[in-house]
C-alpha cells in the first residue's frame, strides 16, 4: 500500500493509537510521499516553541525541544520561536530587531544544513519526510515601531508574529501590565501589513482590550498559541496569561485556534495540575468552541516555571494523547488538536 493510502486509512480507522506508532508507521511506509499528500493525513504540528535554542537562552529547561525528539514524536512541523523582546530584559545587548535577526540567524543555519526545510508559503504546507519549519518571533518589540522590519523579517522567512511578550510593545498591551488598551495606530498597521503578506497572527500575552482589537480588524484567522482556560470567578498574578471564555470565542469567532500549553496553575476554586486536567479542558473547549477551534501549544524551551505532572517535553506527546483518548476525545478530535487545526490556519493565512 502506497504510504498516501496507508497513513489515510491507519489514521480513518484508527491505527495509530499514539504519535510514536504515526511516527513509526510513516518510516515503514517508506518513501517521500508527493507534492498532492497533504492535509489528509494525520499532522502533529507545534504553533509555539523554541527548539533547538535558537533563542540562545543561557537557561536551557528540559521542555527544549530537539529537532530528534521532535521526529521520534512524529512531528511534521514545528514552530521555531525568536523572542523579539529578549534584549529589552537587564544584561542583554543590541536592540530588539539586530537581536531577534540574531536568533533567526539559527534557524535558518538549520536549513542551510538540509535539517529542516522552511514553510513559506501554502505549498510548502504538503507532507514530506523532511521536517518542516515554521520561523516565528514572539513579540513584535522586534520590529522597533518600524513597518520596514516587519517586511524585512517576512523576506527573511518569518511566517508567524506573537505580537506581544512579556513587555508593552509599540504595537500594543501585553497580559501582564497594569495599562490597558487597544492596538495602537501602529499595531494596526502591523496587523494589516501581516495579512497583506500572509503571516498568522498570534495573540498569546496580548490583554483582552488588544486581542479583541485584533480580532476585529484581523482579515485572517488568529490564533491563541499558548494558553488556558481561566475558570469563571477566578483571578491573581499567577492566571493572567489565561483567558476566560468570552475572550476565547473572539479567537474562535475569527476561525482561528486557542492553543492549550503544558503550565501548571492552582486557583483559588480550580486546578491544572495532570494531563488529565489538560485534556479535560480541551473536552470543556470542545463542547464550548467546536473541536475545529482547539490545539496545543507547547511552549517547549519557554522555561515554563511549573508543568502539568506527565508533561517534561513533546517526548511526552504519547503520555497526553493518552490523556485525551481516556477523556473521551475521538482520534479525528485528537487529530484536529495536534495539528490539524493550525494547519487549517496556516493554510489560511500563508499565500
Ligand atoms: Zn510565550
Amino acid at each position: 500500500m502506497e504510504r498516501r493510502s496507508f497513513l489515510e486509512c491507519g489514521a480513518a480507522y484508527g491505527l495509530f493509537s499514539t504519535a510514536s506508532d504515526l511516527a513509526r508507521a510513516s518510516d515503514a511506509a517508506g518513501s517521500a510521499p508527493s507534492v498532492s499528500q497533504t492535509e489528509e493525513v494525520l499532522v502533529i504540528a507545534d504553533p509555539h516553541a523554541h527548539p533547538n535554542n535558537i533563542h540562545a537562552t543561557r537557561s536551557r529547561d528540559s521542555s527544549m525541544p530537539t529537532l530528534e525528539t521532535m521526529k521520534k514524536a512524529g512531528m511534521s512541523l514545528c514552530s521555531f520561536s525568536a523572542v523579539g523582546d529578549r534584549s529589552r530584559y537587564p544584561g542583554r545587548v543590541g536592540t530588539p530587531y539586530s537581536d531577534t535577526q540574531s536568533q533567526l540567524i539559527n534557524v535558518k543555519r538549520l536549513e542551510d544544513i538540509g535539517a529542516i526545510r522552511m514553510v513559506l508559503n501554502a505549498i510548502d504546507l504538503r507532507l514530506s519526510a523532511d521536517f518542516a519549519g515554521l520561523m516565528a518571533i514572539e513579540g513584535g518589540d522586534a520590529l522597533e515601531g518600524q513597518l520596514k522590519y516587519l517586511d524585512a523579517f517576512h523576506a527573511y522567512g518569518v511566517r508567524l508574529m506573537t505580537l506581544m511578550h512579556d513587555h508593552d510593545n509599540e504595537i500594543g498591551f501585553n497580559q501582564r501590565s497594569s495599562s490597558d488598551g487597544p492596538l495602537t495606530p501602529f499595531g494596526v498597521r502591523v496587523v494589516e501589513r501581516m495579512n497583506e503578506l500572509g503571516m498568522v497572527v498570534d495573540v498569546a500575552h496580548a490583554k483582552a482590550s488588544t486581542m479583541r482589537h485584533v480580532a476585529q480588524i484581523c482579515t485572517r484567522p488568529i490564533i491563541d498559541s499558548h494558553t488556558s482556560l481561566l475558570a469563571s470567578g477566578e483571578d491573581g498574578p499567577g492566571l493572567r496569561r489565561l483567558r476566560p471564555w468570552d475572550e476565547m470565542e473572539v479567537i474562535a469567532k475569527s476561525g482561528g485556534v486557542v492553543c492549550t500549553w503544558p503550565f501548571a496553575y492552582v486557583g483559588h476554586r480550580s486546578q491544572r495540575t495532570t494531563l488529565a486536567h489538560w485534556a479535560h479542558e480541551i473536552v470543556q473547549m470542545k463542547a464550548r468552541l467546536g473541536i475545529e477551534h482547539c490545539g496545543i501549544g507547547t511552549d517547549g524551551g519557554g522555561g515554563l516555571p511549573r508543568m502539568v505532572a506527565g508533561w517534561d517535553s513533546i517526548a511526552s506527546l504519547d503520555n497526553l494523547i493518552g490523556a485525551f483518548k481516556v477523556a473521551g476525545l475521538t482520534e479525528q478530535d485528537i487529530g484536529a488538536v495536534v495539528g490539524g487545526n493550525f494547519m487549517r490556519v496556516l493554510r489560511k493565512c500563508l499565500v
